[in-house]
């Protein structure tokens, strides 16, 4: 059921569940004073409860309501980047923030979107939760259609239009002096040099048995069919390509364009729709061509990609 602003701060505040749009993908919302609507949103996507959610907020100062103490450059950060795909990691208040929201942990994630329909919800209604809107496990939603395809037609979606960035925010987390990326996102690693003065590296999962990021333990991403990752010897099982606009690939094959190599803002603003395609035709194998740069945007691609294609 596809609703309008005031629809959806009327739901929040009764609370009820809503999905809205953000630059990166569409968020699956619930306000973050109301841990049952929050439970919610675990049972409905199918989420793990040791995945923790992002806290929206409308304005940086915000943070420091929850924050113990705000990590280096975190002023810089937010000046430079929020509102904006980047999330910041910091400690907090353990008895602010329930204990559903960030699994257990004692931080919690921040971020400040720039859609300006859900600044403008969250203005009227206070932080909100919001993971993506996507059942656990399959393709993020970057349109309308993608949550009612996961959620169905009843569930209300605040309609803004196909997301911008089309990929996930990048996560930042300060450990050992440093700020690290817990997950790869629209914003690269090289941004961040001219407010922190390095580049922050990323670190995968664990490290000496520390969970970095929870929600990268999961399967994420995937499309009903098996993918073949850039391996030409796979592609004539494939019947399905994923490529890009200026490659030529074998002609019995369909073709989903992600885009142009020279457009890597293009190709993750489609990633998700084409994966969803996938499933949309009933696809079986898909050979995804990974002859592609690796440098900034395109390492989230790929990240996205290989995760994608794990069974
Ligand atoms: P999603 O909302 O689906 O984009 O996933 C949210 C991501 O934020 C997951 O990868 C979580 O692991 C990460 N996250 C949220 N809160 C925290 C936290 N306190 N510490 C580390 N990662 C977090
Ligand atoms: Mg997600």
């Amino acid at each position: 059921m596809r609703i309008n602003v005031e629809e959806a701060i009327e739901k929040l505040l009764a609370n009820q569940l809503v999905a809205m749009p953000t630059e990166t993908v569409y968020g699956l919302a619930a306000r973050l004073t109301c841990p049952g609507a929050i439970k919610k949103i675990f049972e409905i996507k199918g989420r793990s409860l040791v995945n923790p959610l992002i806290i929206h907020v409308a304005n940086p100062i915000d943070v420091c309501a929850y924050a113990i103490a705000l990590p280096p450059h975190f002023d810089a950060l937010t000046h430079a980047f929020w509102p904006g795909p980047l999330t910041l990691i910091v400690p907090i208040q353990l008895d602010l923030v329930d204990s559903i929201v960030r699994a257990g942990l004692p931080t919690a994630a921040f971020r400040m979107p720039s859609h300006p329909l859900t600044l403008h919800v969250i203005r009227a209604v206070g932080p909100l939760v919001m993971p993506s809107a996507n059942l656990s496990g399959k393709p993020s939603s970057t349109d309308v259609k993608h949550v009612e395809m996961d959620f169905g037609l009843d569930f209300p979606v605040l309609d803004g239009g196909p997301c911008q960035e089309g990929v996930e925010s990048t996560i930042l987390h300060y450990r050992n002096s440093q700020w690290e990326i817990a997950r790869l996102g629209a914003l690269s690693a090289t941004v961040f040099q001219p407010i922190l003065g390095y580049e922050p590296i990323y670190q995968k999962i664990v490290k000496n048995d520390q969970i970095i990021s929870p929600g990268q333990m999961f399967r994420h991403y995937a499309p009903q069919a098996t993918l073949f990752l850039g391996d030409q010897k796979q592609i004539t099982e494939a019947d399905f390509i994923v490529g890009f606009t200026e490659k030529s690939y074998p002609v019995e094959k369909r073709v989903l364009y992600l885009g142009s190599l020279s457009n890597p803002h293009e190709v993750a603003e489609n990633l998700y729709a084409v994966l969803r395609q996938l499933d949309f035709e009933k696809a079986k194998i898909a050979w995804v061509d990974m002859d592609f740069p690796s440098e900034g945007l395109w390492k989230t691609i790929a990240e996205r990609l290989s995760r994608a294609g794990e069974k």
